[in-house]
């Protein structure tokens, strides 16, 4: 398995890998209609587009630190069936490419609490139990998205497994935090919302570079737009705010913007284009 690595300061990034997903393809892109959409992505006798988990691990020689560990490996014959889901919980496998075992992680950061992003949290143990996969990790997660995905309503109740969550819980493995905050030196999330109330994205600030995770705020390179957000997300329009915004600091900084589900790029750059935003891809 090949992972892609750069350096930020005095961090290592690796781009691991957690399988892929298959969405449909017009909810994937809200309210953009389809003669538009069909130009930008292929869609399967389903109408259904694939999407990679993306998950991203940050080192610097005293903490390795996981960054939404993906999808995972805990799904019935009917779930892998509706999301074509393949090449499940190969973030081990990520990890074990680079030496690395699921112990010695130390610090997990969730953007959210959506299965694509905590279902490699955990796994089922031989009796059926979900089970910690990271067991030295403390999983930094927004207290806010604690309590929304602990009380799920019918809109939010198909994305959110307690099973990915509950059992960091009876482990004492979770840190609610609440609002942006340094997880260690170099490492901060900031509260965006719009994906969902409390989603966060992580910075990674070092010898004058930043990188930034930006979960569900830009999945991939045909979200760049303004307007192009997903049915799943529940603040769009907060979204578009937060683009705009962060957009701005992400041109006069030069981020290196990290994409969650994109299946061609991990990373790029925003620039501004006449009438909306555009990107150049990073190559590693
Ligand atoms: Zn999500």
């Amino acid at each position: 398995m090949k992972i892609e690595s750069t350096k930020v300061g005095e961090f290592d990034l690796f781009f691991l890998h957690d399988g892929e997903f298959w969405l449909d393809a017009g909810g994937y892109f809200g309210v953009i209609p389809k003669v538009i959409w069909q130009k930008l992505v292929e869609t399967d006798e389903l109408n259904r587009t694939v999407l990679k988990s993306n998950p991203l691990l940050v080192c610097n020689g005293e903490h390795n630190v996981l960054i939404d560990p993906g999808l995972g490996g805990k799904y019935n014959d009917r779930q892998v069936k509706i999301w074509k889901i393949k090449n499940q919980a190969s973030v081990i496998e990520s990890l074990n490419a680079l030496g690395l075992t699921p112990e010695d992680i130390d610090v997990v950061v969730a953007t959210h609490l959506h299965f694509d992003h905590v279902g490699s949290c955990t796994r089922w143990d031989k009796d059926g139990k979900a089970v910690p996969v990271f067991p030295n990790a403390i999983h930094y997660i927004q207290k806010a998205e604690w309590e929304d995905a602990t009380h799920p309503d019918e809109r939010t109740k198909g994305t959110y497994f307690p099973e990915n969550y509950l059992p960091l819980q009876e482990n004492a493995l979770i840190k609610l935090i609440e609002g942006n905050k340094e997880i260690l030196p170099g490492i901060s999330v900031e509260v965006t919302g719009g994906h969902t109330r409390a989603h966060q994205i992580i910075f990674i600030r070092s010898g004058g570079q930043t990188a930034v995770y930006f979960g569900g705020i830009v999945s991939s390179v045909n979200h760049v737009k303004l307007a192009y957000t997903m049915a799943f997300d529940q603040y769009p329009v907060e979204i578009m705010q937060q683009r705009k915004k962060l957009y701005k600091r992400a041109i006069a900084e030069d981020w290196m913007v990290i994409l969650e589900h994109d299946p061609n790029h991990r990373a790029i750059r925003i620039k501004q284009s006449e009438r909306d935003f555009e990107f150049d891809t990073i190559k590693f």
